[in-house]
């Protein structure tokens, strides 16, 4: 049954919009269904309307370049990319793009091309009758960004309007007449000044600097058109994503087709995680016809990470689109005192969704009572699973940010140091760190003398039965909506638990519709006012370190963004464990397999999607734009460089861009900005204020140390 009925604070479903088969932002909010989008012809390629999720990519290379484009735009072809973008920031490269296609046509690659045009509507047009796709920024496609803040009368902004339509609808008509496509790409970092003025740098001023363009073209009957709500914060983009959707629903009755991305997300693991929580949270939902995940890597390095993003939803093409996902879960079993993977497909339903105690569109907190430092207004928690460890000593600790000393007998506590361990049945003969506290199976917990230190934990159904318990801190697991029990019967435990203020709940399932499964049950403790802290277990049993943090960052970081979960924990299933453990010390091309053993890998995930979800935050942000055809140095090179020096300032942002043109615009909400400005030359920036203009490369960094100085935003290194 779904109601329309709400109370104060509720987000009701339309039963118009049930009745045209969307739940709010999504096709099901209960299993995974992908969203229906109108089709879009982009060459000979079809996307959108179930049509596989397409991956793309975008060439670094200077586009005047003829041939290092071509080959650059074979490299990103042959590792998969499927539409390929390059830069066409005036006329001359929009007219360049011309030989770049003949010559990848000749060498048979027929790949369709997509211009990426800024500012320039003149290129567009070009662009427009050589290529298969256009990309333009509504925040930039006319309007010079001022950043000025004008109050617009409802004449004026209708007059601003008229103006758009006359400068953009000559492309529209050049698009129809070639058959081109075209992407409405909103990027949250450069939003027109009228944008600004009237909705702030908001979700709704992105889906409505977008819908103006939409509203023009859809007035000329174009309606070859993919559209984007980028931003480097998932958070926003997020939220931006999932109200254009229902704007676009409510106003035209459909949705065109939807191009994913998380802007000047970086590099290595925390661009992956950042891109994975942003794009794998939409995907879940059934969202997303195309993806590209934007690393400050080379553009073909992009492709395997889209590809693992999308492998997870399709694996099983059903009807209408449905795909059903393989989602491991940990499990937790007292039996065998082990954590173990329930990977075949379970069927069970999960309960369907009433009017919603949350807003999807914003983000707020799910309210929880305090349990020892868990829930309440402490940030989320991090739970390290050392229970595969045969035998715990301090030096294992390390792995998880403790560093002993054995000659001062001190413990170092970093910054990404986990707050509690599960060690299974194990208790440790070692006195430990202050901040740390240990989870053990029932009867090892009984054995334990330092009741402070050490608390049980139990399945729901055990912790009902149980007759001794922590009289402060009890962790209970619930599986959520697992297969072949009916819900209701599971809903007296919970009754049952709910409100003991010595629990904290546990949540994980089996159900094959996992991340699904568990947000229906913090639906589920909302609507039953259930206020105990949440920690989220996430177990994976992929294979590669890419492929287990795709999997953490999506499962978890969907909820994260939504305000759901207290503390993570992440686990491996045997064989991953295995797998991964012996890639430990392994040059593989990617620095973290080579250095981290599971448990610092696992952890330093934890941490990484706590930060991307802006939930807890324990390092240094960097946001590092991918770089393309005008990127003044070398972006790679740069960003280590800074990163080496800075990587220690936990919660300062700095955004390393490639050129002025763009860069300022997009580097969001970044502390300070470090911004190509010429051959050798690098503009500092304070917030969006040019602080320091022109400096040399060579000593850019260093200034943008004393910069840092000058504002109280340095500490120096601990050794
Ligand atoms: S900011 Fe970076 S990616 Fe964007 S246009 Fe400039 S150089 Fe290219």
């Amino acid at each position: 049954m779904i109601a329309d009925t709400t109370r104060p604070g509720e987000v009701s479903f339309s039963t118009t919009n049930q009745r045209r088969g969307i739940q709010l932002y999504a096709a099901s909010l209960t299993s995974y269904k992908r969203l229906q989008t109108r089709e879009v012809r982009i060459g000979d390629l079809l996307l959108g309307n179930f049509h596989p999720i397409r991956v793309q990519t975008m060439t670094t290379t200077d586009t005047m370049d003829t041939l290092a484009t071509v080959e650059q735009s074979i490299r990103c072809i042959e590792a998969g990319a499927e539409l390929v973008r390059i830069t066409a920031p005036s006329k001359k490269e929009a007219e360049n793009l011309l030989n770049i296609k003949n010559e990848l046509r000749g060498r048979g690659y027929d790949t369709p091309l997509i211009a990426d045009i800024h500012f320039t509507p003149n290129a567009a047009e070009i662009a427009a009758r050589i290529v298969e796709k256009v990309r333009v920024n509504p925040g930039n496609y006319v309007d010079k960004k001022k950043f000025e803040l004008i109050e617009y009368t409802d004449a004026d902004y209708a007059e601003e309007i008229d103006r758009i339509r006359e400068r953009f609808t000559p492309l529209v008509s050049i698009c129809k007449e070639y058959g081109t496509a075209m992407r409405i790409g909103t990027n949250h970092g450069s939003l027109s000044d009228r944008i600004m003025s009237r909705y702030g740098d908001t979700p709704m001023g992105m889906v409505e600097s977008a819908m103006e363009f939409l509203r023009i073209a859809r007035n000329e009957s174009y309606h070859n058109i993919i559209l984007s709500m980028k931003s480097s914060n998932p958070q926003v983009m997020v939220q931006a994503y999932r109200l254009l959707i229902k704007t676009m629903h409510e106003e035209f009755g459909e949705i065109y087709p939807l191009h994913l991305g998380v802007t000047e997300a970086g590099d290595g693991e925390d661009g992956r995680i950042k891109s994975a929580v942003g794009i794998g949270t939409l995907l879940e939902d059934g969202i997303g016809d195309t993806i590209r995940v934007s690393l400050t890597e080379n553009p073909e390095l992009e492709i395997p990470v889209c590809r693992d993003l999308v492998k997870r939803f399709s694996r099983k093409p059903a009807a209408q689109g449905e795909v059903a996902t393989t989602q491991p879960s940990l499990n937790l079993d007292t039996n065998n005192n082990s954590v173990s993977s329930q990977s075949e497909e379970h069927g069970a339903d999960i309960p369907p969704l009433g009017a919603m105690p949350y807003s999807p569109f914003e983000y707020k907190r799910r309210e929880s009572f305090e349990v020892s430092n868990i829930g309440g207004h402490h940030v989320p928690v991090v739970v390290a699973d050392l229970s595969k460890l045969q035998a715990i000593t301090p030096k294992d600790l390390q792995s998880i940010g403790y560093t002993y000393n054995e000659a001062t007998d001190k413990w170092t506590i970093g910054d990404m140091a986990a707050d509690y361990v599960f060690t299974g049945h194990h208790l440790l003969n070692f006195a430990l760190p202050g901040t740390l506290k240990v989870i053990v199976y029932p009867a090892a917990w009984a054995q334990a003398e330092d009741k402070e230190k050490y608390f049980p934990i139990y399945d729901q159904r055990a912790y009902a039965e149980a007759g001794v318990k922590s009289t402060t801190c009890n962790f209970v697991m619930v599986d959520c909506y697992p297969a072949g029990i009916p819900y209701l019967s599971d809903m007296e435990y919970l009754d049952a638990i709910g409100n003991d203020p010595t629990v904290v709940l546990c949540l994980s399932s089996t159900n094959k519709n996992a991340m699904q499964s568990v947000r229906r049950m913090f639906v589920e403790l909302m609507n039953r006012n259930i206020k105990n802290p949440v920690i989220t277990i996430v177990d994976s049993n992929w294979h590669t370190a890419d492929e287990h943090l795709i999997h953490y960052a999506t499962e978890a970081g969907a909820l994260l963004l939504d305000g759901m979960g207290d503390g993570v924990c992440f686990g491996m299933t045997g064989e991953s464990y295995k797998l991964q453990a012996a890639s430990y010390g392994q040059v593989s091309g990617r620095n973290y397999q080579q250095s981290q053993s599971v448990e610092q890998f696992i952890n330093n995930t934890a941490f990484s999607i706590l930060q991307a979800t802006r939930t807890r935050i324990s390092k240094t942000e960097y946001i590092s734009c991918p770089s393309c055809g005008r990127t003044l140095f070398d972006l790679q090179e740069t960003t280590a460089k800074i990163r080496a020096v800075t990587h220690h300032l936990k919660g300062v942002k700095i955004a390393i861009m490639g050129c002025i043109v763009n860069g300022p615009g997009e580097m969001a909400d970044a502390d300070f900005g470090y911004v190509g400005s010429g051959v050798g030359k690098i503009t500092l920036y304070k917030g969006k204020e040019v602080v320091k203009r022109n400096v040399p490369s060579e000593v850019a960094v260093d200034e943008l140390v004393n910069l840092l100085k000058e504002n109280d935003a340095w500490v120096e290194k601990t050794v």
